[in-house]
């Protein structure tokens, strides 16, 4: 039997929630790794380095790209984000459950590597519903609006490439169907 963890990768387009579902998640269970990414964009107010993210220049990302270091990587609205690779298989091989929360580009990137993995597409409840999330967050201009949106909508057409669709309309409903899934996934991987 297989004994290692699983891993599962949680994605979806900007603004659908998967930070806060993730955060929620890893509340919920404790035993589960998360997997910090690297990225060239700017620590935001009360972000710890190793924590949120391992912030790197762009020369740095560049040489863990060369080097092979890096699982998935992409480039989102002008910055670097990737997942260090070495930390993932180490802990897969413990038999410890990793997530990974990355966009879609990344996702399917890791799905060629690792097509045993799971993969969860976070979708919101509606379009509608994404774009008053977008807008609700007040920090966009009317033409990033418009980008971001077109963004989900090209994103949303790459979901049926996913193992899973988890609508988002509830945090704890959407964290409550991401745990039955895993639930299944290790019974299932139980009797392989
Ligand atoms: P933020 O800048 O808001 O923290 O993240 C922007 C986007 O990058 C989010 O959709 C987030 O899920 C994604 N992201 C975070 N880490 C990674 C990563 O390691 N790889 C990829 N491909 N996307 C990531």
């Amino acid at each position: 039997m297989d004994d290692r963890g699983l891993l599962l990768v949680l994605s979806g387009p900007s603004g659908v929630g998967k930070g806060t579902v993730c955060k929620a998640l890893r509340e919920r269970m404790p035993d589960l790794v998360y997997s910090v990414s690297a990225t060239t964009r700017a620590p935001r107010a009360g972000e710890v380095e190793g924590v949120n993210y391992f912030f790197k220049s762009k020369e740095e990302f560049r040489r863990m790209i060369e080097q092979d270091e890096l699982l998935e990587w992409a480039e989102y609205v002008g910055n670097y984000y990737g997942t260090p690779r070495q930390f993932v298989v180490d802990m897969l091989e413990q038999g410890r459950d990793v997530i990974l929360e990355i966009e879609v580009q990344g996702a399917l990137q890791v799905k060629k590597k690792f097509p045993q993995g799971v993969f969860l597409f976070l979708a919101p409840p509606d379009l509608a519903e994404l774009e008053n999330r977008i807008v609700g967050r007040g920090t966009e201009t009317e033409e990033t609006i418009r980008h971001r949106m077109e963004m989900a909508r090209q994103e949303i057409e790459l979901m049926d490439q996913y193992d899973y669709v988890v609508v988002n309309d509830m945090i704890e409903c959407a964290c409550e169907r991401i745990q039955s899934i895993i639930t299944a996934e290790h019974l299932k991987k139980e009797r392989q």
